[in-house]
């Protein structure tokens, strides 16, 4: 009765902090700042990483089948680690792709999504006091689930190399220092994080640089995290080297997918990790004090999308073929359209990313020198609520020691359909005239 409430004593009210000591410095989450103002302001949203066009009629068909056919378990749970028709075609098509033989049981687990799969491989590997390399620009989220795991995240730079001459910039032409990155590989060295094709710049890196970065992780024996959710998205015939397939890496990589980016159905959040049994055991304890299980339907349907992929393997029917083929012209209009603006692009050798230049349109968004706030930040904010178009700033994605070193660019994605991307142009366009004739 509230009789009873009002006679509690007064120490029944909590005024410690609530939260645990692993959330301090970890609360800021750029996603949801910009997607707000996305969702408020903007007319053509580039922002955010997802397809705006319909995801393949095979696999929403395979999801309808999954989810009115016969089979009634399919509205039930599955095995905890993953559908047993998802390992299996998972383990086919990855022990294809590496030249080994993968059990599904123990080699694959499925996760919600690429992101509860960095979640596990954090938790499972990284003590206090570890230390995690994050290669810059990076998907936000390495260093606030190193930090949450109590490690300590070290960064190291991708450098800008200037283009030859009258030619545009590309992803390639940001690169690792051989030496400087060496010089971050210490006894205390648990983990580095790969991201190729990398989100933000699209870069896709070369045999010659994951060869670096594979011979220090022997060398230091040291785990690689390596985050491939762009494997399929590769564009002017460019390869996608797997680090796992390289020497000495297999035992020492987690592979880290996504049906999300794969298969252009970002909001199923399925995900998966591949790699060895040592590794992989340990994953999956973090995902059975978790999460446990994963929606059955949606892996029953992402199951058959990839025995499709499987049966049509390298043929021009294939999705992963078309929509590589598809978005590499998206990549180029919107190229053309930047371009013709004198927004100048960094073009991507894979992902659905683009980013660029926006030190010519400076002038339309007053610096606040004072500001602790990255100047690109400041610009996307502008550029969204009075030009209706949404980008996401690059100095998201690095530390806060070198946001300020990078903060010269916005990201775009052009996962888009051509009406969106035509009303991008069209936004730059008139942006471009207003500027000149002012
Ligand atoms: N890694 C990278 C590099 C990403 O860009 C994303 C999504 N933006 C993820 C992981 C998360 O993928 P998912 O949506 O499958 O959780």
């Amino acid at each position: 009765t509230s009789k009873s409430f009002l006679s509690l004593p007064l120490q029944a009210k909590m005024s410690r902090p609530v939260q645990a000591r692993r959330l301090e410095g970890v609360d800021k989450n750029i996603w949801v700042e910009f997607v707000k103002l996305a969702a408020t302001y903007s007319k053509v949203n580039l922002g955010q990483g997802f397809p705006d066009f319909p995801a393949p009629d095979f696999l929403r068909e395979a999801f309808t089948r999954a989810l009115s056919g016969e089979n009634h378990m399919l509205h039930q749970y599955t095995r905890a680690f993953g559908h047993p028709p998802l390992v299996k075609v998972l383990a086919q098509l990855f022990g294809k792709l590496l030249g080994r033989d993968l059990d599904p049981m123990t080699n694959v687990m499925v996760t919600v999504g690429a992101y509860q799969a960095l979640f596990c491989c954090f938790q499972a590997f990284v003590d206090e006091g570890d230390e995690v390399i994050i290669i810059e620009p990076f998907f936000d989220c390495y260093e606030s689930m190193v930090k949450m795991a109590g490690g300590t995240p070290v960064f190291i730079p991708l450098r800008l190399k200037a283009p030859k001459d009258g030619k545009l910039m590309s992803s390639a032409d940001w690169q690792l220092d051989p030496a400087e990155l060496a010089s971050k590989f210490s006894e205390r060295t648990k983990a580095i994080v790969l991201n190729s094709p990398n989100n933000p710049l699209g870069k896709v890196f070369s045999r010659g640089e994951l060869e670096l970065i594979a011979d220090l992780c022997v060398k230091h024996d040291v785990l690689c995290i390596s985050d491939e959710v762009y494997e399929w998205l590769v564009y002017d015939g460019k390869e996608h080297i797997r680090i796992a397939s390289l020497q000495g890496m297999w035992d020492r990589t987690v592979i880290i997918g996504s049906a999300g980016k794969t298969f252009s159905v970002t909001g199923w959040k399925v995900g998966w990790t591949v790699g060895p049994d040592r590794l992989l055991q340990h994953l999956r304890t973090v995902h059975q004090n978790s999460v446990y299980h994963c929606a059955t339907i949606a892996q029953e349907a992402v199951a058959q999308g990839f025995q499709r992929e499987l049966m049509l393997y390298g043929k021009p029917d294939s999705y992963f073929v078309q929509l590589s083929k598809e978005l590499q012209q998206k990549r180029d209009w919107l190229v053309q359209s930047l371009e013709a603006v004198g927004m100048k692009p960094i073009v991507p050798e894979g992902t659905y990313f683009l980013v660029a230049d926006i030190s010519e349109f400076k002038s339309d968004v007053p610096d606040v020198p004072s500001s602790d706030e990255p100047y690109d930040n400041r610009f996307a904010k502008w550029m969204v609520k009075n030009k209706g178009l949404a980008a996401i700033p690059l100095s998201a994605f690095y530390s806060k020691a070198h946001k300020n070193n990078y903060n010269n660019f916005i990201r775009f994605c052009f996962a888009k359909e051509e009406a969106t991307l035509k009303a991008a142009n069209e936004i730059l366009q008139k942006w471009k005239k207003e500027k000149t004739s002012s």
